[in-house]
């Protein structure tokens, strides 16, 4: 990592997740100083935020509560609604219904946001575009253009860093591991639908995204 990195801070966003909690700790090995920013925006699992906040509090860095309920106001998710079924793959011809419509353009206006009013100028998100699960605003070409919009809508120069655009489960495993939280990452992140801590229900999408690739991780340890 370059000078300019390790000398500046960084601002992540940060939902208490096996991906955004490695982030977070990516980006205390990469930056001089770092925040995290977490947002209220009507999740089921309001869990969710307390446990972002203990994990920051343990990583030692700030800890911002930004409310932005207005995201499951406006657009429909099963992730912010009870009512509404969720869908445990992906349907053929569109995303799952996990998707919350404008979740990470929003959250990345925001935080950028807040950013520029702290001197902040880079940004870290957990998004990936190999995991994606359909969700649009996980993919690399969003990000470059969202980048580009904040741009120039404050006119300002920030860099929005995705530490894990290309690697798959096994391999954000592989680096919490690098990072020295695999434990961490794998007993106190919250990542599952149904709001169970660390290896979560074990049937919802997301757990079964986590636990298929951390099996594969630690199969792929245990043959070195
Ligand atoms: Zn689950």
């Amino acid at each position: 990592m370059n000078m300019q990195m390790n000398e500046s801070e960084a601002l992540v966003v940060f939902s208490g997740g096996q991906d955004s909690t490695t982030c977070l700790f990516w980006a205390l090995k990469n930056f001089r100083k770092v925040h995290t920013i977490t947002f209220s925006y009507g999740q089921k699992h309001s869990a969710e935020i307390e446990v972002a906040r203990a994990i920051a509090e343990k990583a030692g860095v700030d800890f911002y509560l930004q409310d932005a309920s207005f995201i499951s106001q406006i657009g429909s998710s099963s992730l912010t609604d009870t009512s509404i079924e969720m869908d445990q793959e992906k349907p053929a011809d569109s995303f799952p219904n996990t998707f919350v419509p404008g979740r990470n353009m929003f959250f990345l206006s925001v935080a950028a946001v807040y950013a520029r009013e702290h001197g902040i100028h880079h940004l870290v998100t957990g998004v990936s575009q190999t995991d994606f699960s359909g969700y649009p605003d996980c993919r690399d070409s969003f990000i470059k253009s969202m980048n580009l919009t904040i741009n120039l809508a404050m006119d300002d120069q920030f860099v929005i860093h995705t530490p894990l655009m290309w690697l798959d489960k096994a391999e954000t495993w592989k680096l919490a591991d690098e990072l020295g939280v695999f434990d961490l990452v794998r007993n106190e992140t919250l990542t599952c639908y149904n709001g169970i801590k660390g290896d979560g229900c074990g049937h919802c999408p997301s757990c079964k995204l986590r636990n298929a690739g951390l099996q594969k991780y630690l199969s792929e340890k245990s043959t070195l």
